[in-house]
């Protein structure tokens, strides 16, 4: 099919509806830029849906390394979204300034929390070792453990915050909405039209959109649309499997990290409890060895969750990358097509500092974060 007859024309499309996609449209639309996300499915179903919201400490002053910078500015960045997207549609995004407490059990862990620590210090990020009394002062549910020696070492970091995924990607749909932008679902984008070096719209199954930028961020799923223009070709689904407990409200107060391992509390009493890693292909489901294996960590460590309700449990596909940094930038053989995938653990954290990275580059700014590392076809 030709791109003469188009659906609509548009000053942008950004395809794929998650964090990514959705956040570059919203920071888009406040600067001007019209824009249609396409989703192939439903808008934030995908893997920013299954994450837990975790949005560890970063300090854009301080950092060095292109991957902090990027992590500091969206740290700052979420404390306004989160407000502005309350102000301008109602919608709570689940964001607390709630801490976080990092625990040790064995001498390795230990170690490695201690290296951890002088990180933060050096960065000029905000923890402090909790001893005996002052963690169960903070979790009382942790007591037990300490009394029982499970665990070794505990960090308190004040500036650890969460989120929660689907109020957040409700809430940042709502503000882009409100700011202009258009979205379709069910729509998969099948290919990018091409005009010498630049892209000219592209082909859907209901058919085909002009527009004058496009903007890649489908995630895990994207991989064959990524290729056919050369960028993120080595994206690699990592499984994260998830357990939902409904608790009594108030059980724990912070997020509590032990390893790659993690309980987040919300004010409902819900306690997400994450996760693993796995490389399964496009496998989305969940399985009782690894589901038994996150029951029997959380309840040796919060032994109240025996007596708590497994509500649901569920995984998601986080888009790895093999040097461990996302894809951000404009594709090399075009001058109007980006790139924002890759993001990882950290999608969730990063989207804010990813939306407003692209934004620049899409107005024709110079970003505050220097993105050589991130190149797209690296
Ligand atoms: C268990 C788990 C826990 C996590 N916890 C955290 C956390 O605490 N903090 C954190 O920062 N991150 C976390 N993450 C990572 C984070 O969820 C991801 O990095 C982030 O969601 C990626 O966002 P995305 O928009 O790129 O992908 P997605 O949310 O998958 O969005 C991509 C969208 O593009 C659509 N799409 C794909 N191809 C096409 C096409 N051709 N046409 C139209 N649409 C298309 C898809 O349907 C999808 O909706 C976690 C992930 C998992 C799995």
């Amino acid at each position: 099919m030709s791109v003469t007859t188009p659906l609509s024309d548009h000053a942008c499309i950004v395809v794929g509806g998650g964090v990514i996609g959705l956040s570059i449209a919203w920071e888009l639309a406040l600067r001007g830029v019209r824009s249609l996300v396409l989703e192939r499915g439903r808008l934030g179903r995908g893997t920013s849906w299954a994450g837990a919201g975790i949005l560890p400490p970063a300090n854009f002053q301080t950092a060095l390394d292109p991957l902090d910078r990027l992590r500091g500015l969206s740290h700052a960045l979420h404390r306004e979204w989160a407000e502005r997207i309350r102000r301008e549609t109602g919608i709570d995004t689940g964001y607390r300034a709630c801490g976080g407490i990092y625990l040790a059990r064995g001498a390795g862990e230990a170690a490695s929390l201690q290296g951890l620590a002088q990180y933060w210090r050096e960065y000029e990020i905000r923890c402090e070792p909790l001893d005996a009394e002052s963690l169960g002062r903070r979790e009382p549910a942790l007591a037990d453990a300490l009394r029982r020696a499970v665990l070794r070492s505990a960090w308190w970091v004040p500036d650890e915050v969460q989120i929660r995924p689907p109020d957040h990607l409700r809430g940042l749909a709502a503000a882009a909405a409100q700011a202009g932008v258009e979205f379709r679902e069910q729509t998969p984008v099948e290919r990018l039209v091409r005009e010498g070096s630049r892209v000219v719209g592209v082909e859907t199954a209901q058919g085909p959109i002009t527009a004058d930028t496009v903007i890649l961020a489908g995630g895990v799923w994207a991989s064959a649309l990524n290729a056919s223009v050369h960028v993120a070709r080595d994206l690699i689904p990592v499984r994260g499997q998830v357990v939902l407990y409904r608790a009594a409200p108030g059980l724990l107060h912070s997020v509590i990290n032990e390893g790659h391992r993690y309980l987040v509390p919300r004010d409902d009493g819900h306690i997400y409890t994450g996760s693993n890693e796995e490389e399964v292909g496009l496998d989305e489901r969940t399985t009782p060895e690894v589901i038994a294996s996150l029951r029997e960590w959380a309840e040796t460590l919060v032994p109240e969750l025996r007596r708590g309700e497994v509500e649901r449990t569920w995984s998601g596909l986080r888009p790895g990358t093999i040097d461990g940094f996302p894809y951000l930038g404009r594709a090399p053989d075009f001058e109007n097509l980006y790139v924002a995938t890759g993001h990882f653990r950290s999608g969730l954290h990063l989207s804010c500092g990813t939306a407003v990275v692209i934004a620049d580059l899409v107005t024709g700014r110079t970003p505050a974060v220097n993105l050589d590392a991130f190149r797209p076809a690296r």
